[in-house]
């Protein structure tokens, strides 16, 4: 874990979305989570607040105010993470609005923000929301904000699709800084596989990470991510057929031993997650050993 310190970076990510790259603790060599205010007028909904420190909150909360924001109606986890949760408690006492996540990771947003169960300012996210103004002519076209549930990183994943911007918010599906990893229980490869197909079948719209830099073409980067992920399937499907492994030796192969304690922990899961996609595909076979583990094997 990294110390929260640093200041907030803020970036114009288009016209109705601005990003905040927020210091957090999280998974290095990330440093911070981003916090996304889609903004129409002074009306705005936030996405993800990983920070718990109550300085940089009230920092942030400077920044919003100095938008032009007076009311934020929701605050939306694109995940139960807490890298992505944490600051949400904070943020709703100060805007009184709900915390809204997706139903299949609800309880664990709950538990991860330290709030009791059943808290009734966490609620179920809806498909879609419309901002308006306050003021606003009926003639005014509302901002149409899509939630799409594309599970793989965990099972209540969300994307955040402001259509008007072409403009989408991924959570940790894609990455700006560092890598995305995807382990069992929470996260499915098959599904993130699909999840990415989705995203290459959006044309020109900008990817905003739950970490780094918006991304420019979500497309381009989520047919990247898909290739890298293959080509590793490839290499463990080259490493089993010379002889059966376990997780563990399939790690110390790819990896060798370069990997910092941090990193081996997410790059086993990942295997892991690669090495169910493969079984649940019949590529690969698996057996329980005397030695209490599974070695998985060629077909
Ligand atoms: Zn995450």
């Amino acid at each position: 874990m990294l110390p929260s310190s640093g200041p907030i970076r803020e970036t114009a990510m288009s016209v109705h979305i601005t990003q905040y790259a927020v210091p957090t603790p999280t998974l290095p060599p990330a440093d911070s989570t981003n916090t996304y205010v889609i903004r129409l007028g002074r009306r705005a909904i936030l996405v993800d607040a990983g920070s718990k420190d109550r300085e940089l909150l009230d920092t942030l909360v400077r920044h919003i105010d100095a938008l032009g924001v007076t009311e934020v109606v929701a605050l939306v986890a694109t995940h139960y993470h807490r890298d992505h949760t944490q600051g949400l408690p904070y943020l709703q006492s100060v805007f009184q609005c709900p915390i809204l996540v997706h139903e299949l990771d609800l309880a664990s947003a709950i538990r991860e923000m330290g709030l009791p169960d059943g808290a009734p300012g966490v609620q179920p996210l809806p498909f879609d929301m419309q901002l308006s103004e306050a003021s606003q002519e009926p003639s005014e076209p509302a901002l149409k904000v899509l939630f799409e549930h594309l599970p793989g990183h965990t099972h209540g994943h969300v994307h955040i699709y402001v259509p008007a911007d072409e403009a989408v918010l991924v959570g940790d599906h894609l990455s700006g800084m560092g890598t995305v990893w995807i382990g069992p229980p929470d996260g499915h490869m098959e599904q993130y596989y699909r999840t990415l197909e989705a995203l290459m079948s959006k044309r020109a719209v900008a990817a905003g990470p739950g970490h780094g830099a918006p991304i420019p073409d979500a497309a381009a980067a989520a047919r990247e991510m898909l290739l890298r992920r293959l080509q590793r399937e490839e290499q463990i499907a080259a490493c089993i057929a010379e002889q059966p492994l376990t997780s563990e030796e399939l790690v110390a192969q790819i990896y060798g031993s370069a990997l910092n304690p941090g990193a081996f922990f997410v790059a086993k899961r990942t295997v892991q997650a690669h090495l169910q996609r493969m079984l649940e595909q019949g590529l690969i076979g698996r057996r329980f050993t005397t030695a209490n583990r599974f070695v998985y094997n060629k077909r």
